[in-house]
């Protein structure tokens, strides 16, 4: 009987320590959640403003800069295209792959535009 009760008592100290873990997982998803929206949000304002620029035919180096963002940011694994702007990327997108490639000719347009 010592036994089986003290086996009862291992299983419930367990099963705290779970729930805890759990929490803990819990409040991290919660956190990267947040992050992940913030990021979302972060990426969906410097696309708009990359078209505001390329569309206004103003700040070469903004737009120069927004691109290389751009760029950087499809490198680091992240869809920069409209469709699945902000999710992560497991492989190429041709549609991210075109989007830079509009955005860099908008910018060479935006250059012998201003000269
Ligand atoms: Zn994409």
């Amino acid at each position: 009987m010592v036994r089986i009760s003290r086996v009862i008592s291992e299983i419930e100290d367990k099963l705290t320590d779970l729930r805890e873990n759990l929490k803990a997982v819990k409040d991290w998803v919660r956190y990267l959640e947040e992050e992940n929206q913030n990021l979302r949000r972060e990426l969906s304002a410097c696309s708009v403003r990359l078209e505001q620029l390329g569309q206004d035919g103003m700040g070469k180096a903004n737009l120069e800069q927004e691109q290389q963002n751009l760029r950087k940011l499809y490198e680091e694994g992240f869809h920069i295209c409209p469709y699945n702007f902000g999710h992560w990327r497991t492989q190429d997108c041709l549609f991210c792959l075109g989007f830079l490639k509009n955005t860099l000719e908008r910018q060479e347009q935006s250059v012998s535009g201003n000269e």
